[in-house]
C-alpha cells in the first residue's frame, strides 16, 4: 500500500436495495424539500412519471427532454420549467446523461438533487458536471453538482438491455481501473475499486446469461456505486483523455468507447505500473490486467473494435493528436506514436499490444 495519501471523501446520501425507490418521498421531506421535479429521458419517461403519479404534491412536474451530452440549451428550458413549477428539488431517474441534466441544474440554481440510478455510469456520486456549448463539451466541477442523496434500486435495472448492461459495466470497471493508479490514489479508493470490479467480474456475466436475474443486478449496481465512488475521489489518466476525445470529437457513444479502449489504455500504462495493477490480473486469473479485460470483455459478447462503433481509419492521426495534446497525468508517459499505435489496435479489435 502507498503509506503517504490524502483522502478527501465526497459526502452523500446513499440508499441502496430492491424496493428502495419507494423511498423517494421520504427522501424529498428530509432534504427539507416539497416539490420535485423529476427529470428523465424521453425513452424513460412512463417510468418517471409513474413515479411521480405515486409522490402526490410532492411532485411538482415530469421534464422527459433529457438528450446525450447535456447541451446548454435543453438544461436553460429545463431551468425555466423548473422555475415556472415552483419545485425546490431535483429528482433524477436514469443514467448519465438525465444525471448530467439536474447537475448542470444544480451547478446554476443550487438546488439539491436526489438521484434514482439506472445505468452503471457512476455519475450520481462525482462532483463532476460535463456539459456542451456550440458542440464544446467542457467539464467543471464544484460542491453543488454532487447529488445529495442516491437511490440505487436494483428492481429499476432489469430492464437494462444485455449490450448496454455489459458496456455500462466495462464503463464502471474503467473507473475503478484508472483510479488503482491515479496519481492521487488512496487505500480507500483502491479498495472500493477493487471490490467494485470484482462485483461486475462476477455480475456482467451472469446478467448476459439472465438479464432478468435479481441477484447479479444487485451485484453490478453495487460494484456501479464503487467505481462511481472512486470517479468522484481521485484524477482519472490516459483511458477517461482517449475516451473523451473519442466522444467529444467524433461523436462515438460514450460507454461502447470505454468498452473497447479499456484493455489497451490499461496494457499501455500497465508496463510502467505492471504492480498497480497486479491485483486485477490476480482477479481475473491472467497473466496481465490488459489481456484479463480483453478477455473478459470478448467473453461478454463486447464490442471490441473502434471500427464497429463507426470511427473512420482516417480520423485516427487526428484522434492521436487530439489525445496527446493537454494530456491528464499518467504512470506511462503518453507519448503520441504509441498512441497512435495503441488507436490502431483498438481500431482494429487486436489484441492490446
Ligand atoms: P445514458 O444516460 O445516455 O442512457 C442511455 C439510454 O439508456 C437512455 O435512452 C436512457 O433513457 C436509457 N436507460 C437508462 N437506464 C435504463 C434502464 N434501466 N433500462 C432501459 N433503458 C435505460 O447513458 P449512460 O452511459 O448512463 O451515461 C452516459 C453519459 O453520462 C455521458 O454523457 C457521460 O459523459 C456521462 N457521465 C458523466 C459522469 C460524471 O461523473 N460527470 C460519469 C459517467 C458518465
Amino acid at each position: 500500500m502507498d503509506h503517504s495519501f490524502i483522502y478527501t471523501g465526497n459526502p452523500a446520501r446513499i440508499l441502496f436495495g430492491s424496493g428502495k425507490a419507494a423511498q423517494l418521498g421520504e427522501e424529498i421531506r428530509r432534504l427539507g424539500a416539497s416539490r420535485a421535479l423529476l427529470l428523465s429521458t424521453p425513452f424513460q419517461k412512463t417510468d418517471v412519471e409513474a413515479i411521480a403519479g405515486t409522490l402526490g404534491d410532492l411532485a411538482a412536474g415530469v421534464f422527459a427532454e433529457t438528450t446525450m451530452h447535456t447541451p446548454v440549451e435543453v438544461t436553460e428550458k429545463a431551468l425555466s420549467v423548473y422555475a415556472a413549477s415552483g419545485a425546490d428539488c431535483l429528482v433524477a431517474f436514469g443514467g448519465g446523461s438525465t444525471i448530467g441534466l439536474g447537475k448542470a441544474l444544480a451547478y446554476r440554481n443550487d438546488a439539491p438533487q436526489i438521484v434514482i440510478a439506472t445505468t452503471y455510469a457512476g455519475s450520481e456520486v462525482t462532483p463532476i458536471l460535463g456539459q456542451t456549448e456550440r458542440g464544446v463539451k467542457t467539464t467543471v466541477r464544484g460542491p453543488s453538482i454532487l447529488p445529495e442523496t442516491v437511490i440505487y434500486d436494483p428492481d429499476l435495472t432489469h430492464g437494462l438491455p444485455v449490450a448496454m448492461s455489459i458496456t455500462s459495466g466495462l464503463n464502471a470497471i474503467a473507473h475503478a481501473v484508472e483510479g488503482l493508479y491515479a496519481q492521487d490514489r488512496n487505500p480507500i479508493a483502491s479498495m472500493m475499486a477493487l471490490e467494485g470490479i470484482h462485483a461486475l467480474k462476477l455480475a456482467l456475466p451472469a446478467i448476459a446469461g439472465n438479464p432478468g436475474d435479481a441477484a447479479p443486478r444487485s451485484n453490478a449496481l453495487y460494484g456501479s456505486w464503487l467505481c462511481g465512488t472512486v470517479l468522484g475521489m481521485v484524477g482519472m489518466a490516459l483511458h477517461h483523455k482517449i475516451c473523451h476525445t473519442l466522444g467529444g470529437s467524433f461523436d462515438l457513444p460514450h460507454a461502447e468507447t470505454h468498452a473497447v479502449m479499456l484493455p489497451h489504455t490499461v496494457a499501455y500504462t500497465e508496463k510502467a505500473v505492471p504492480d498497480l495493477l497486479a491485483s486485477v490480473a490476480r482477479l481475473f486469473g491472467a497473466p496481465t490486467a490488459g489481456e484479463a479485460l480483453y478477455d473478459f470483455s470478448a467473453a461478454l459478447g463486447a464490442p471490441m473494435s473502434l471500427k464497429a462503433l463507426g470511427l473512420s481509419l482516417d480520423d485516427l492521426d487526428r484522434a492521436a493528436e487530439l489525445a496527446t495534446t493537454n494530456p491528464y497525468w499518467n504512470p506511462r508517459p503518453v507519448e503520441r506514436q504509441a498512441i497512435r499505435d495503441l488507436l490502431q489496435r483498438a481500431w482494429s479489435g487486436s489484441r492490446p499490444d
